[in-house]
């Protein structure tokens, strides 16, 4: 079900030819580059309609409108399950608590005396926050990417979620609901490249925004990237990874456990456990057997990610080897089930999410643990973060000399811009000190 990778025995390689002999998904965002460029091109000269037509085609509805009516919202959620609406508003106050505390606050750095920049960091004016809707639907990330906004203080947040089916072609009720509980009230039924389109052009029922945020699949990807630069983005954050590094004293039904709650996801997730115990590898795989078939998309999901190029159990030396693999893997999602977890934990370097020890599985925080389920896939955790406050904000520097302490620089100035072939530039510091150089 699951392949193994044994890179026992050997010194390990480093960098890239580490990364080579790692599982990862064919996620080729440049090849879906040609399939979205027509779609959000059509968007951008025929806007709603264009939408419209896109999700029919996709999504397999015709919807009247792109916008949702406000009574959709009410009534998803006067009609959502009390418990449901319980746990969302759990799941609501604990991601509100983390990223609140997230906010950076305005600070300045006295330069020099009469010298001071302030770094003041600024909420982006609108934001597009895309939540899935293809294969499983997400109200949690609405959770997870209207809080962080709200948090940031960003004033106009408009939600887009593809059209259901089932639903008359709304997204569905419970991601409404969760709008309408969050206070959001400007909601899309719109997916895939369409939506990410819609949202960096405008169309005549949604201006544009600033700012694309949220998972997606490989359209939402590729779009997004197409258009970065007319909007801000996110980190690229696909089909979702789990990684475990575990001891022979991780428990190999937690193990599994875990492995399958994010092959669940997409046929596309990738499920790999990093251990130096051929002992807990072959419980695992022997424990993953009935999990899977007690499961429930089997067929279409779970098996297919487990079997998939992108999943393996990697059998390495030793744990320090293992923090090799993890790092050089960045996985987007990485559980630390070994001996003083907190301790291997606070040594990776690489990783979207890290969940130490036992009792803190991924599954935790894809709704409750307070932190962002929205993080960066395929590698790009070795340069990128998750969503947080800070993806909503900008950091202006606002400089503010004296005339003397200007005074006290200008040589500096002047010299440099000299150094690059730049005189003009020493020019408007001279030109305040009757064009000369200020004495030291
Ligand atoms: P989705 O909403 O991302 O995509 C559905 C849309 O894709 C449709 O509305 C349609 O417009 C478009 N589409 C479908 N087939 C197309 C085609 N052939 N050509 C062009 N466009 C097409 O929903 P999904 O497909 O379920 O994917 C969600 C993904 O998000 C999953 O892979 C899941 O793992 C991932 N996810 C990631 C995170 C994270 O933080 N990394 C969090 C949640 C979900």
């Amino acid at each position: 079900m699951i392949s193994r990778i044994d890179l026992r025995g050997d010194t390990l390689p480093e960098g890239a030819a580490l990364r080579d002999l790692l599982p990862r998904a064919e996620f080729d965002v440049e090849a879906a580059l040609e399939t979205v460029r027509p779609i959000c091109e059509d968007v951008r000269h025929r806007g709603s309609a264009a939408v419209i037509e896109w999700g029919e085609k996709f999504d397999g509805v015709r919807i009247p409108s792109v916008r949702v009516p406000a009574d959709a919202l009410t009534r998803a959620l006067q009609e959502l399950d009390p418990a449901v609406r319980a746990a969302l508003e759990e799941s609501i106050r604990r991601a509100r608590l983390v990223h609140r505390e997230q906010r950076r606050t305005t600070h300045t750095t006295q330069v020099v005396p009469g010298g001071t920049v302030t770094e003041k960091w600024v909420p982006v004016e609108r934001v597009g926050l895309y939540v899935p809707g293809g294969r499983s639907v997400y109200p949690s990330s609405v959770v997870m990417n209207v809080v962080p906004a709200q948090e940031a203080g960003v004033e106009g947040i408009a939600v887009a979620s593809p059209p259901q089916k089932d639903f008359d072609g709304l997204p569905h009720p419970t991601i409404l609901a969760a709008c309408a509980l969050l206070g959001v009230d400007e909601v899309y039924a719109a997916g895939g490249a369409q939506a990410v389109a819609m949202f960096a052009y405008g169309t005549e029922d949604c201006l544009p925004v600033n700012l694309v945020t949220g998972p997606g699949n490989i359209y939402v990807a590729a779009a997004k990237r197409l258009l970065k630069g007319r909007i801000g983005i996110d980190a690229e954050a696909g089909p979702t990874e789990i990684a475990i590094l575990a001891d022979a004293g991780a428990d190999p039904v937690h193990v599994a456990a875990d492995l399958i709650s994010q092959a669940e996801h997409d046929p596309m997730a990738a499920a790999v456990l990093v251990t130096d115990s051929a002992e807990l590898a072959a419980a695992t795989e022997a424990e993953l057997a009935p999990q899977v078939a007690a499961s429930k998309h089997i067929k279409d999901r779970i098996e297919p990610a487990l079997a998939g190029r992108q999943s393996a159990i990697v059998l390495v030396s030793s744990i320090e080897d293992g923090l090799k693999v993890v790092d050089a893997y960045g996985a987007e999602h990485l559980e630390i089930q070994t001996a003083d977890a907190a301790a291997v934990a606070d040594r990776v370097r690489n990783a979207g999410a890290i969940f130490v020890g036992p009792w803190s599985p991924v599954s935790l925080g894809d709704y409750c643990a307070g932190s962002n389920h929205v993080l960066p896939t395929g590698g790009c955790a070795c340069h990128s973060s998750g969503l947080s406050v800070q993806s909503f904000l900008r950091g202006i520097h606002i400089v503010d000399y004296t005339r003397d302490a200007l005074a006290e620089v200008t040589h500096h100035v002047v010299t440099l811009a000299e150094a690059e072939d730049l005189p003009a530039h020493g020019a408007a510091l001279k030109a305040r000190f009757g064009w000369k150089v200020p004495q030291q």
